[in-house]
């Protein structure tokens, strides 16, 4: 590993200075469960690690008055799945931190710093995309904030100049009434997914799909949103096979096997219905 120099900023203000000081040399480190991997194998070779660890803006969890979620970028998936949410999309949240490989990484890995890694395997890029989250990238040149689904690229490659910092990641306001399902392929309980398949579904009390968002990951470069899916069930009633309805359209819209650059990307197609039916049917199975 190459030598670096360590420092600990204890505010954004700080942490940005140090990176802008350090033109393209510095990165911030947050659990370090990629970025130290990446520099063993001499990938990364930053010459200044910026920890988040005192960073007060990039911590914590809270909701706005008007229902916006904020979470901090170096929320750990620990404190996240710890942490009780209210009924609606929000709650999938601890759900998906809660599935993440095993103790360790979730103690150690964070929201932001899976978003800033990009990896197509990883879960909390999609459960960003499916909600609809935006994120707010700070540097000393001021703040900006772009969809989740703007931010990143494609694997390992997102929107993040090297002099920002993923500060904090905002989640709209959601209804109580909308229930959610996430599901992913893997081989084992501690890897990360093959596929994977979320949605977010709300129904009025007359039992209408009133609103549905539903996404992949790992079957494309990045998350990627089941459109064709979502506009079938807008509309729909619960009494009909939502669940059916939506493993037909699965695949529709999603590039073939050979316009799509993903390993396995022929397998990932066609396991993708199956995973979109059982999240379909989670959300919306046992709706009065
Ligand atoms: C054995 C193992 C299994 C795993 N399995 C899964 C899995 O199944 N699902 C899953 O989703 N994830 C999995 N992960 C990844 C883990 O969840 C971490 O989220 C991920 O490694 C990155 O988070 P981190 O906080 O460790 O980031 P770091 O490793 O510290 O940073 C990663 C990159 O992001 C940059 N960065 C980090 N935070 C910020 C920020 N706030 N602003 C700007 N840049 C930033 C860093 O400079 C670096 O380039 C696994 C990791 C390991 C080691």
């Amino acid at each position: 590993m190459k030598p670096f120099r360590y420092v600990r900023p204890g505010s954004l203000e700080e942490a940005t200075a140090v990176l802008a000081g350090n033109a393209g040399d510095a990165c911030v480190i947050a659990g370090g469960q990629s970025l130290l991997l990446g520099m063993k194998d001499r990938r990364e070779r930053p010459s200044v690690l910026v920890s988040l660890q005192d960073v007060p803006e990039t911590r914590g969890i809270c909701y706005a008055d008007d229902g916006t979620l904020t979470l901090g970028a170096a929320t750990t998936y620990w404190t996240l799945h710890t942490h009780d949410l209210p009924k609606g999309a929000h709650a999938i949240l601890p759900e998906i931190a809660g599935d993440i490989a095993d103790v360790p990484v979730r103690r150690m890995g964070t929201v932001g710093g899976a978003l800033c890694q990009a990896e197509p395997a990883f879960d909390f890029p999609l459960a960003a995309v499916l909600g609809d989250a935006e994120l707010e990238l700070a540097s000393s040149r001021g703040t900006r904030r772009l969809a989740a689904a703007d931010f990143l690229h494609g694997p390992r490659k997102t929107d993040l100049a090297p002099d920002e910092v993923l500060a904090r990641i905002h989640f709209p306001a959601s209804a109580p009434t909308v229930r959610s399902g996430f599901v992913k392929h893997r081989l084992r309980r501690f890897d990360s997914a093959i596929a994977s398949a979320g949605c977010l579904i709300d129904v009025d009390a007359a039992g209408r799909v009133v609103a549905a968002n539903v996404a992949c990951g790992a079957v494309c470069p990045v998350p990627t949103r089941l459109t064709a899916v979502e506009e079938a069930l807008v509309g729909r009633g619960v009494e009909e096979d939502l669940a059916a309805m939506a493993r037909s359209r699965a695949s529709d819209g999603l590039p073939d096997e050979l316009a799509n650059p993903m390993i396995m990307a022929g397998y990932k197609r066609d396991v993708l219905p199956v995973l979109v039916y059982r999240v379909v049917a989670a959300a919306t199975n046992g709706r009065d």
